[in-house]
Protein backbone atom coordinates (compact mmCIF):
# COMPACT_ATOMS: atom_id res chain seq x y z
CA UNK A 1 0.00 0.00 0.00
CA UNK A 2 1.00 3.78 -0.84
CA UNK A 3 1.76 5.82 2.30
CA UNK A 4 1.39 9.17 3.02
CA UNK A 5 3.61 11.20 5.27
CA UNK A 6 1.75 10.37 8.32
CA UNK A 7 1.09 6.91 7.28
CA UNK A 8 4.78 6.18 7.55
CA UNK A 9 5.43 7.75 10.41
CA UNK A 10 2.84 5.25 12.30
CA UNK A 11 4.08 2.96 10.19
CA UNK A 12 7.79 3.25 11.54
CA UNK A 13 6.45 3.73 15.54
CA UNK A 14 4.54 0.64 15.12
CA UNK A 15 7.76 -1.29 13.91
CA UNK A 16 10.30 0.21 16.03
CA UNK A 17 7.57 -0.92 19.17
CA UNK A 18 7.30 -4.39 17.97
CA UNK A 19 10.66 -4.89 17.42
CA UNK A 20 11.82 -3.44 21.07
CA UNK A 21 8.68 -5.53 22.78
CA UNK A 22 10.13 -8.54 20.89
CA UNK A 23 13.23 -7.80 22.05
CA UNK A 24 12.03 -7.41 25.64
CA UNK A 25 10.47 -10.77 25.44
CA UNK A 26 13.65 -12.59 24.09
CA UNK A 27 15.72 -10.62 27.35
CA UNK A 28 12.97 -11.78 29.67
CA UNK A 29 13.17 -15.30 28.56
CA UNK A 30 16.72 -15.85 28.55
CA UNK A 31 16.74 -14.54 32.35
CA UNK A 32 14.41 -17.01 33.09
CA UNK A 33 16.16 -19.68 30.95
CA UNK A 34 13.28 -20.22 28.42
CA UNK A 35 13.59 -20.61 24.74
CA UNK A 36 11.63 -17.17 22.89
CA UNK A 37 9.66 -19.56 20.91
CA UNK A 38 7.98 -20.86 23.42
CA UNK A 39 6.65 -17.30 24.00
CA UNK A 40 3.94 -15.95 21.63
CA UNK A 41 3.33 -12.12 21.22
CA UNK A 42 -0.86 -11.15 20.66
CA UNK A 43 -0.83 -7.92 19.92
CA UNK A 44 -3.93 -6.28 21.16
CA UNK A 45 -5.95 -3.72 19.11
CA UNK A 46 -8.62 -2.41 21.16
CA UNK A 47 -9.46 1.38 20.52
CA UNK A 48 -7.04 1.22 17.10
CA UNK A 49 -9.14 2.82 14.08
CA UNK A 50 -8.72 -0.13 10.94
CA UNK A 51 -7.05 2.42 9.23
CA UNK A 52 -3.91 2.69 11.68
CA UNK A 53 -4.54 -1.40 11.78
CA UNK A 54 -3.96 -1.83 8.08
CA UNK A 55 -0.28 -0.01 8.59
CA UNK A 56 -0.06 -2.09 11.20
CA UNK A 57 -0.31 -5.10 9.35
CA UNK A 58 1.98 -4.00 6.98
CA UNK A 59 4.32 -3.71 9.43
CA UNK A 60 4.26 -7.26 10.88
CA UNK A 61 0.96 -7.63 12.96
CA UNK A 62 -1.06 -10.51 11.88
CA UNK A 63 -3.04 -11.60 14.65
CA UNK A 64 -5.27 -9.22 16.66
CA UNK A 65 -6.42 -9.54 20.08
CA UNK A 66 -10.07 -7.60 21.11
CA UNK A 67 -11.82 -7.22 24.21
CA UNK A 68 -15.10 -6.27 22.43
CA UNK A 69 -16.93 -8.77 20.22
CA UNK A 70 -18.84 -5.34 18.35
CA UNK A 71 -15.81 -3.98 17.77
CA UNK A 72 -13.52 -7.25 16.46
CA UNK A 73 -16.50 -7.77 14.49
CA UNK A 74 -16.59 -4.55 12.13
CA UNK A 75 -12.62 -4.57 11.98
CA UNK A 76 -12.77 -8.13 10.74
CA UNK A 77 -15.33 -6.90 8.18
CA UNK A 78 -13.73 -4.35 6.75
CA UNK A 79 -10.08 -6.15 7.01
CA UNK A 80 -11.38 -9.12 5.90
CA UNK A 81 -9.02 -9.10 2.55
CA UNK A 82 -5.87 -9.54 5.27
CA UNK A 83 -6.49 -12.90 6.70
CA UNK A 84 -6.09 -11.67 9.88
CA UNK A 85 -6.34 -14.54 13.19
CA UNK A 86 -8.83 -12.55 15.35
CA UNK A 87 -9.02 -13.60 19.12
CA UNK A 88 -11.41 -12.44 21.40
CA UNK A 89 -9.98 -11.41 24.78
CA UNK A 90 -12.78 -10.26 26.78
CA UNK A 91 -15.89 -11.46 28.35
CA UNK A 92 -18.54 -12.34 25.98
CA UNK A 93 -22.40 -12.55 26.25
CA UNK A 94 -24.03 -15.48 25.62
CA UNK A 95 -26.45 -13.55 22.65
CA UNK A 96 -23.27 -12.65 20.91
CA UNK A 97 -21.75 -16.13 20.48
CA UNK A 98 -23.21 -16.18 16.94
CA UNK A 99 -20.98 -13.61 15.91
CA UNK A 100 -17.76 -14.96 17.42
CA UNK A 101 -18.58 -18.19 16.23
CA UNK A 102 -18.23 -16.26 12.77
CA UNK A 103 -14.86 -14.87 12.49
CA UNK A 104 -12.80 -15.72 15.75
CA UNK A 105 -9.76 -18.07 15.71
CA UNK A 106 -9.37 -17.91 19.39
CA UNK A 107 -11.83 -17.20 22.28
CA UNK A 108 -9.40 -16.56 25.45
CA UNK A 109 -11.91 -15.60 27.96
CA UNK A 110 -14.55 -18.52 28.52
CA UNK A 111 -15.50 -18.50 32.09
CA UNK A 112 -19.08 -20.19 32.10
CA UNK A 113 -20.78 -22.74 31.19
CA UNK A 114 -23.47 -21.59 29.54
CA UNK A 115 -20.92 -19.54 26.93
CA UNK A 116 -19.83 -22.55 26.28
CA UNK A 117 -22.79 -24.50 25.13
CA UNK A 118 -23.65 -21.52 22.86
CA UNK A 119 -20.64 -20.99 21.60
CA UNK A 120 -20.01 -24.86 20.77
CA UNK A 121 -23.03 -24.94 19.58
CA UNK A 122 -22.81 -21.67 16.89
CA UNK A 123 -19.62 -22.88 15.85
CA UNK A 124 -20.78 -26.26 14.85
CA UNK A 125 -23.91 -24.84 13.11
CA UNK A 126 -20.72 -23.17 11.25
CA UNK A 127 -18.78 -26.32 10.68
CA UNK A 128 -15.77 -24.44 13.14
CA UNK A 129 -13.88 -25.37 15.82
CA UNK A 130 -11.63 -22.91 17.48
CA UNK A 131 -8.77 -23.04 20.09
CA UNK A 132 -10.46 -21.60 23.71
CA UNK A 133 -8.66 -20.73 27.17
CA UNK A 134 -10.30 -20.80 30.66
CA UNK A 135 -10.59 -17.16 31.73
CA UNK A 136 -9.17 -17.38 36.59
CA UNK A 137 -9.49 -13.92 38.38
CA UNK A 138 -6.10 -14.61 40.02
CA UNK A 139 -6.52 -11.32 42.08
CA UNK A 140 -9.37 -12.15 43.30
CA UNK A 141 -11.08 -7.99 42.17
CA UNK A 142 -14.60 -7.71 41.62
CA UNK A 143 -14.42 -5.77 38.68
CA UNK A 144 -12.38 -8.11 36.72
CA UNK A 145 -14.00 -11.24 34.97
CA UNK A 146 -12.85 -15.36 35.11
CA UNK A 147 -13.56 -17.85 37.60
CA UNK A 148 -12.20 -18.30 40.84
CA UNK A 149 -9.09 -20.18 41.15
CA UNK A 150 -10.85 -22.76 43.53
CA UNK A 151 -13.77 -23.40 40.64
CA UNK A 152 -11.27 -24.06 38.00
CA UNK A 153 -10.75 -27.72 38.84
CA UNK A 154 -14.65 -28.58 38.65
CA UNK A 155 -15.36 -26.26 36.03
CA UNK A 156 -13.02 -27.95 33.16
CA UNK A 157 -14.41 -31.09 33.87
CA UNK A 158 -17.68 -29.90 31.81
CA UNK A 159 -15.54 -28.81 29.20
CA UNK A 160 -15.24 -32.21 27.32
CA UNK A 161 -18.41 -32.57 25.37
CA UNK A 162 -18.16 -29.23 24.04
CA UNK A 163 -16.32 -30.86 20.66
CA UNK A 164 -16.22 -27.49 19.00
CA UNK A 165 -14.14 -25.91 21.70
CA UNK A 166 -10.73 -26.88 22.00
CA UNK A 167 -9.40 -26.22 25.59
CA UNK A 168 -5.76 -24.99 25.11
CA UNK A 169 -4.82 -23.46 28.44
CA UNK A 170 -5.80 -20.60 30.72
CA UNK A 171 -6.16 -16.53 30.68
CA UNK A 172 -5.77 -14.15 33.84
CA UNK A 173 -5.47 -10.31 33.66
CA UNK A 174 -3.15 -9.68 36.85
CA UNK A 175 -3.89 -6.95 39.65
CA UNK A 176 -3.37 -3.60 38.21
CA UNK A 177 -0.56 -3.13 40.77
CA UNK A 178 2.78 -1.47 41.01
CA UNK A 179 3.87 -3.75 43.86
CA UNK A 180 5.83 -6.24 41.65
CA UNK A 181 5.06 -9.37 44.41
CA UNK A 182 1.18 -8.57 44.29
CA UNK A 183 1.58 -9.00 40.50
CA UNK A 184 3.67 -12.02 40.76
CA UNK A 185 2.03 -13.78 43.19
CA UNK A 186 -1.63 -13.71 40.57
CA UNK A 187 0.90 -15.21 37.99
CA UNK A 188 2.13 -17.66 40.45
CA UNK A 189 -1.07 -19.03 41.13
CA UNK A 190 -2.04 -19.54 37.36
CA UNK A 191 0.90 -21.40 37.07
CA UNK A 192 -0.22 -23.72 40.06
CA UNK A 193 -3.29 -23.97 38.73
CA UNK A 194 -2.39 -25.09 35.47
CA UNK A 195 0.44 -27.72 37.36
CA UNK A 196 -2.66 -28.96 39.40
CA UNK A 197 -4.72 -29.30 35.77
CA UNK A 198 -2.23 -30.88 33.79
CA UNK A 199 -2.43 -33.92 36.40
CA UNK A 200 -6.33 -33.64 36.59
CA UNK A 201 -8.19 -32.58 33.34
CA UNK A 202 -10.23 -34.75 31.53
CA UNK A 203 -8.20 -36.25 28.64
CA UNK A 204 -8.99 -34.83 25.47
CA UNK A 205 -8.14 -31.35 27.15
CA UNK A 206 -4.86 -29.45 27.03
CA UNK A 207 -3.67 -27.04 29.18
CA UNK A 208 -0.29 -25.70 27.61
CA UNK A 209 -0.91 -22.23 27.25
CA UNK A 210 -0.97 -19.91 29.95
CA UNK A 211 -2.08 -16.24 28.36
CA UNK A 212 -1.14 -13.53 31.13
CA UNK A 213 0.95 -10.55 30.90
CA UNK A 214 -0.01 -7.02 29.48
CA UNK A 215 2.65 -4.08 28.60
CA UNK A 216 2.76 -3.70 32.04
CA UNK A 217 3.76 -6.59 33.49
CA UNK A 218 4.66 -8.86 30.41
CA UNK A 219 8.62 -9.47 31.59
CA UNK A 220 7.45 -10.42 34.95
CA UNK A 221 4.38 -13.07 33.44
CA UNK A 222 7.24 -14.48 31.27
CA UNK A 223 9.63 -15.43 34.16
CA UNK A 224 7.23 -16.97 35.48
CA UNK A 225 5.71 -19.56 32.80
CA UNK A 226 3.78 -17.12 30.48
CA UNK A 227 3.06 -18.55 27.22
CA UNK A 228 0.79 -16.15 25.26
CA UNK A 229 1.53 -12.29 26.12
CA UNK A 230 -1.45 -10.20 25.05
CA UNK A 231 0.61 -5.93 24.03
CA UNK A 232 -1.30 -3.58 23.36
CA UNK A 233 -0.35 0.12 24.73
CA UNK A 234 3.65 -0.68 24.24
CA UNK A 235 2.64 -1.74 20.13
CA UNK A 236 0.24 0.88 19.88
CA UNK A 237 0.61 3.73 22.37
CA UNK A 238 -1.40 5.18 25.17
CA UNK A 239 -4.65 4.52 25.05
CA UNK A 240 -7.08 7.89 24.63
CA UNK A 241 -8.84 6.73 27.86
CA UNK A 242 -7.75 5.26 30.97
CA UNK A 243 -8.38 1.75 31.79
CA UNK A 244 -11.05 2.27 34.04
CA UNK A 245 -12.92 3.19 31.17
CA UNK A 246 -12.81 -0.57 29.40
CA UNK A 247 -12.73 -2.83 32.60
CA UNK A 248 -15.73 -0.78 34.19
CA UNK A 249 -15.65 -1.04 38.23
CA UNK A 250 -12.00 -0.61 38.94
CA UNK A 251 -12.34 3.09 39.79
C1 LIG B 1 -6.41 -4.28 26.74
C2 LIG B 1 -6.09 -5.66 27.14
C3 LIG B 1 -4.77 -6.12 27.16
C4 LIG B 1 -3.58 -5.27 26.76
O1 LIG B 1 -3.37 -4.21 27.65
P1 LIG B 1 -2.19 -3.15 27.34
O2 LIG B 1 -2.07 -2.38 28.58
O3 LIG B 1 -2.68 -2.34 26.19
O4 LIG B 1 -1.00 -3.93 26.98
C5 LIG B 1 -4.53 -7.43 27.54
N1 LIG B 1 -5.53 -8.25 27.89
C6 LIG B 1 -6.82 -7.86 27.88
C7 LIG B 1 -7.87 -8.82 28.28
C8 LIG B 1 -7.15 -6.55 27.51
O5 LIG B 1 -8.44 -6.17 27.49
Amino acid sequence: MELNEEQQQQFNDIKNNLATVKQRIIDACKKAGRDPASVRLLPVTKTVSAERLRIAFAAGVDEMGENKIQEAREKSEVMADLGIKWAIIGHLQTNKAKYLARFANEFQALDSLKVAEELDKRLQNEGRAIDVYVQVNSSGEESKFGLPPEAVRDFVQHLPQFSSLRIKGLMTLAIFSTDHDRVRECFVKMRNIQAMLRQEAPAGLSFDELSMGMSGDYELAIEEGATVVRVGQAIFGKRPLPDSHYWPGLG
